[in-house]
């Protein structure tokens, strides 16, 4: 192993090769802590052709790989088994941005990148890129696209992939693969692009991205809404796609007493006409007994406060002790009913325990935690996550949803892919891997 970490060190650099325990501790531990794997180096390369060097290494002494964006992950993707024989490929030092297309609508950027920076860079642009999510301070490119993270607004804009045009890949034998287009229209034969994204870095090294941005709005708005039940939060949706159209970006709800709804709004034309529009459908909203209270910030400010403490949820349940967590989707319609069964389930197999619920619901996505009942130490109920999760997720796939709406497989969910996957899925899944990597270096144990 000298030969090869020397080989690493003679790509890199001295100070880019990570092999002392201590240094490595925020490369092998993950965001929530839970988490903690061992990694025989970490490598942080600062160009896509050290990347290609360093695969290229990898793949001859037989060494597997796993790639780290910002190791926000939730579901242990970026983090190296207990082995001690994988390298982490922190991808951080990738972080200029190429280019920006203001007549194009598109940003170049390297894959370490941080979300916060392209937020920032689109903005002096006069433009935006529409995905936000809370881990957008340390979460990179590479990872938001090798995730296909969904974020606030994937109502209107989709999930990252919707918001790509091309990619640059690193393959499994050191070849870059240079499909950095700027295309909207590329009907040319298999798309490569889609196959990466959502990858989890199983099938190669994103190094660089095309993404899409869009004209800044003239006005954005939220109001905090008091529902009855989840129906009404299914019916109000419904009305407020019918009534605003295309200003309406996100629609996260939480079934705190009474069930809360946040809806966001952008417009295009002014702020009067987003207020206008946005009372307009309050008022239509209380009259027909679809709401019962609403808050409409009179401050940018205070619409930022509403979408904090709906971002505070996690880190509030951190603070609560552990709980036993679920990133679920469904067909919108089914929610309600999903919601009624499960809490019956719940009291029946596990009496006491307390749900948290919080999500997307424009998106069908529900953040779904169980945790202890009062008096019960969290760490105790924590012994019975598996048949927890059993519970949720036979109930979320009979409903035909699925078990991961946005965080991925990782390390966390291969069980649960193959008892819910067909046969013939999960079959097309190992040919694809295979193919784009038949020595199985890349990130082995996640998702297969
Ligand atoms: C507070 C908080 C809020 C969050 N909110 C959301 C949310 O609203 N929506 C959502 O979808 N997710 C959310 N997440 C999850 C997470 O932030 C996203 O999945 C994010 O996109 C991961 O980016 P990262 O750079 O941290 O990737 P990492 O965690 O480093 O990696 C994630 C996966 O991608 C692979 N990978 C990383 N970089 C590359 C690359 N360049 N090439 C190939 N593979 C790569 C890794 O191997 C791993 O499998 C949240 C997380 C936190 C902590």
């Amino acid at each position: 192993m000298t030969n090869f970490l020397d080989s690493l060190v003679a790509i890199v650099g001295p100070s880019y090769v990570i092999t002392e325990r201590g240094s490595q501790t925020k490369y092998v531990t993950d965001w929530f802590g839970r988490v903690t794997g061992n990694a025989l180096a970490v490598v942080r390369p600062s160009s896509v052709s050290e990347v290609s060097f360093v695969v290229k290494a990898c793949a001859s002494h037989c060494v597997s790989i796993v790639p780290q964006g910002g190791n926000t992950g939730l579901v242990g993707g970026a983090l190296p088994d207990a082995s001690g024989k994988q390298i982490v490929l922190g991808l951080d030092r990738l972080n200029k941005i190429l280019h920006i297309d203001s007549a194009g609508k598109t940003m170049t950027v390297e894959s370490g990148v941080l979300l916060a920076v392209v937020h920032q860079a689109a903005q002096e642009n006069g433009l935006e890129f529409p995905l936000n999510m809370g881990s957008e301070g340390s979460c990179t490119i590479g990872g938001m696209l090798s995730t296909n993270a969904g974020g606030t607004a994937v109502l209107r804009y989709g999930n990252a992939r919707e918001l790509c045009l091309g990619v640059q890949v690193v393959t499994a034998t050191g070849d870059i693969w240079d499909g950095l287009r700027a295309l909207r229209k590329d009907n040319t034969g298999y798309d490569l692009r889609d196959l990466f994204i959502g990858s989890e870095g199983t099938l190669g090294i994103v190094t660089a991205a095309v993404l899409k941005l869009v004209p800044q709005p003239k006005a954005q708005l939220a109001a905090l809404i008091a529902v009855q039940s989840p129906d009404k939060a299914v019916d109000l949706l419904r009305h407020a796609q019918s009534t605003l159209g295309s200003l309406l970006i996100a629609y996260p709800f939480s079934t705190s007493t009474p069930f809360a709804v946040l809806l966001e709004i952008t417009d295009h034309e002014s702020e009067d006409h987003a207020t206008a529009s946005l009372e307009r459908l309050l008022e239509s909203s209380i009259e027909s007994g679809l709401v019962i209270d609403a808050l409409i910030p009179q401050t940018l400010a205070q619409s930022s406060r509403f979408w904090e403490i709906r971002e505070h949820i996690p880190l509030a349940q951190v603070e609560d002790g552990k709980n036993i967590k679920h990133d679920i989707s469904l067909p919108i319609s089914k929610i309600p009913e999903f919601l009624k069964e499960i809490q019956a389930h719940l009291k029946i197999e596990f009496p006491g325990s307390r749900v948290i619920v919080f999500g997307h619901l424009g998106d069908g996505n529900l953040h779904f935690n169980v945790a202890a009942p009062p008096g019960v130490s969290p760490e105790v109920f924590m012994s019975q996550k598996s048949s927890v999760n059993l519970c949720i997720h036979d109930l979320v796939h009979a409903l035909n949803g699925s078990v991961s709406a946005e965080h991925g497989i990782g390390s966390m969910k291969v069980e649960e892919l193959r008892r819910y996957k067909s046969a013939i899925e999960m079959g097309l899944f190992r040919s694809i891997k295979s193919a784009l990597d038949p020595q199985g270096i890349f990130n082995p144990g996640k998702i297969l």
